[in-house]
């Protein structure tokens, strides 16, 4: 499976709030959090059907936040995802502050595939998902790539 081609990936408005409820939640105990949405391949596009919490060891150290989910937890998602006939194409990950794609965030995504979302949210999410301090990132050939406000937007189409 390649995603590069995809022109959009859409979602539904729903599992918009679902996903800031989850980040918002752990940024309140003050820990980031991953949260993966799963879907099917629709003509040009990405279409978001289900969103999944990892199981996730959140840690806080001197050096800053990390999480870590573990490979038997990745395993299981694997499953899922061949038993529900989907695919991984986006993670999502909360910041306590500025969101950016770290060197561990660009060593360890979850989503591994080419043409894949990577989306950061600034401030624990208190901003909501579309903060202006958001940021996304498309898995290239030579890693990830930053897209630009005006083509995030574009590409990411929130379904009534
Ligand atoms: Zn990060």
């Amino acid at each position: 499976m390649n995603f590069e081609t995809l022109k959009y990936f859409s979602v539904s408005s729903d599992l918009i709030r679902s996903t800031e409820k989850e980040l918002k939640t752990a940024g309140k105990s003050g820990y980031e959090l991953f949260v993966l949405w799963t879907g099917t391949i629709s003509q040009e596009g990405f279409v978001t059907r289900s969103m999944h919490v990892p199981r996730q060891t959140s840690y806080k150290l001197n050096a800053g936040l990390c999480v870590r989910v573990d490979g038997s937890v990745l395993h299981e998602l694997n499953r899922w995802l061949y038993e529900h006939q989907e695919f991984l194409g986006v993670q999502i990950h909360s910041h306590p502050s500025e969101a950016y794609h770290s060197d561990t965030d660009d060593a360890y995504p979850i989503v591994t595939t080419l043409g894949g979302l990577s989306i950061v949210v600034p401030d624990f999410c208190q901003g909501g998902f579309f903060s202006p301090g958001t940021v996304a990132y498309r898995l290239q050939p030579n890693g990830w790539a930053e897209l630009g406000p005006s083509t995030f937007r574009s590409i990411l189409h929130v379904d009534p």
